[in-house]
């Protein structure tokens, strides 16, 4: 089952390889399908190694429902996550160096760069840490997510969110490259230039009508769909 979903997950992992989020096994990709079953990567795997169907299928418990692999550590964590964000279908865990660095020196990423407005919607706040592998985790990174797409896990890593695979991986990917950027800019030691709130508001309202199916048109479609079947 989900043959196609499986791949997309499998993708998205081999994507945070690629621009660096992760190392060999580290973090993991999870996506809530229509009827609330979760695809979600193995347990210790190196994304490279993997194919399609080592992602695993479980239910909202946890129960393996389809696949012969250890499913993630994190996933309790992951599905309490989904649990209590009913429009994310999408969730991204990394241990992106440049944002999770950032979370030992402060207790928000502001929001003062425009990839970091359209990816993220707002500062990234840095959650308390929780045990890697333990419910606590997914406790601490809804507690801190509020309305935005991205999270720091202190002394961890970062959680990021959509309402599909694609809006939580330009979340994560541009997080870190924001990152980056504010890294170069504390380097300086001199002050930093602030974004004002109407600035990140016209950013975040950017990226709703960017791209070729963008958000604002899965919103449209959404409302007409609840519409007719009314
Ligand atoms: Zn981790």
């Amino acid at each position: 089952m989900y043959e196609k979903e499986k791949q997309q997950v499998l993708d998205t992992a081999l994507k945070l390889d690629r621009y660096g989020l992760v190392a060999l096994s580290g973090g993991n990709v999870s996506a809530r399908m229509e009827d609330g079953l979760v695809l979600v990567t193995p347990s210790g795997m190196i994304y490279d190694d993997m194919v399609a169907d080592d992602v695993l299928v479980v239910d909202m418990d946890g129960s393996v429902v389809e696949g012969e692999r250890k499913p993630s550590v994190d996933t309790e964590a992951l599905l309490y996550i989904l649990r209590k964000m009913p429009k994310v279908n999408a969730v991204i865990h990394t241990h992106q160096p440049y944002a999770t660095g950032l979370g030992l020196v402060m207790d928000e990423i502001p929001c003062n760069l425009s990839t970091m407005a359209n990816a993220v919607e707002g500062p990234c706040r840095v959650a308390d840490y929780g045990d890697p592998g333990s419910l606590s985790m997914g406790v601490q990174a809804v507690e801190a997510i509020g309305d935005q797409l991205a999270v720091v896990l202190k002394h961890h890593g970062v959680i990021a969110v959509g309402r599909d695979m694609r809006q939580a991986l330009f979340s994560c990917v541009y997080l870190e490259e924001a990152a980056k950027t504010v890294s170069v800019a504390l380097s300086t030691g001199l002050p930093m230039a602030e974004m004002t709130d109407a600035e990140v508001a016209e950013a975040v309202a950017v990226f709703h009508r960017y791209g070729q199916h963008t958000l604002d048109e899965q919103d449209a479609e959404a409302a007409a769909a609840a519409a007719s079947a009314e």
